[in-house]
């Protein structure tokens, strides 16, 4: 039996960092076009393993045909590895000056060490980017008695506005569901766990923001939702959202405001710090 479904949303509407930002952090109403990732811990007999579940591009025409997966950049620590693939139709718009990408990746790294401390597996977190159409559900499950493996799909444009952004997304959406991965056991409290999914999604983003990057947080309350979990989850992503915008002192900021940014790393800093519940 399934321990526990955590599940993420991201809306493809708007093109902004804010909902990049928002996004990654996940939960929002489901729209037919938002995609969607879940983790879910599980027994195979006495064996653990660990499921993650994508939906990507729903509302466009089905896709069903092998993935080909070409390497991009994998880059690893300790115990943690972060693979980043590009499907082939997408990839030469990836492999070109990969190595461009590693600062960023390195973050990521940062971020997967400090939410593995006390976890005594490694953990691997495989990208893999996809184009903008086409409809799939990748379901995959990995044994997880020595390394998480957290294993998602995460649909790019076409010509990215920025390669940078767009990768700082994904690895966000990654660290997202990494973060529900290592709590989804003990975790009691749904608010609680997708609050900290996605201060850990969003402070990741506002770490990489660059000048010219328009942060903007969504300060209203979520709207209503049928399914209870997801009402859930969006009023947590919310409240992330309302707390940011209250630690930088406005609704939205460019990325090279430097005040601002230095107010919202000491918020996210002072916050990631307190222990989970
Ligand atoms: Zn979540």
């Amino acid at each position: 039996m399934p321990a526990r479904l955590n599940g993420a949303m991201r809306h493809r509407s708007a093109a902004t960092f804010l909902a990049a930002l928002l996004c990654a952090a996940c939960a929002g109403p489901a729209h037919v076009d938002a995609d969607g990732w879940s983790i879910e811990r599980r027994f195979e007999g006495r064996t653990p393993a660990l499921r993650s579940v994508s939906t990507i591009n729903a509302g466009t025409p089905r896709v069903t045909g092998a993935i080909v997966r070409v390497p991009v950049r994998t880059r690893e620590r300790g115990r943690q590895r972060i693979t980043i693939s590009a499907d082939s139709s997408v990839a030469a718009t990836w492999t070109r000056g990969a190595l461009l990408f590693d600062p960023q990746i390195d973050r990521a790294l940062d971020q997967l060490a400090d939410l593995g401390v006390g976890e005594p597996r490694g953990i691997e977190l495989r990208v893999t980017l996809m184009p903008a159409t086409g409809a799939r559900r990748q379901d995959s499950l990995h044994p997880a008695s020595k390394t998480l493996v957290i294993d998602l799909l995460v649909a790019v444009p076409q010509a990215p506005r920025s390669r940078s952004a767009e990768l700082d997304a994904a690895l966000a959406t990654g660290l997202h569901e990494v973060a529900h991965a290592l709590r989804a056991r003990d975790s009691r409290d749904r608010y609680d766990d997708e609050y900290r999914a996605s201060l850990i999604a969003g402070c990741f983003r506002i770490e990489g923001a660059q000048r010219g990057d328009r942060i903007a947080f969504s300060t209203g309350r979520s709207t209503s939702h049928p399914d209870f979990t997801r009402a859930h989850s969006a009023a947590a992503a919310q409240h992330v959202q309302r707390d940011l915008a209250a630690a930088a002192g406005k609704a939205t900021l460019d990325g090279g405001d430097r005040d601002g940014i230095a107010r919202l790393r000491a918020f996210c800093a002072q916050r990631l710090a307190q222990p989970p519940r």
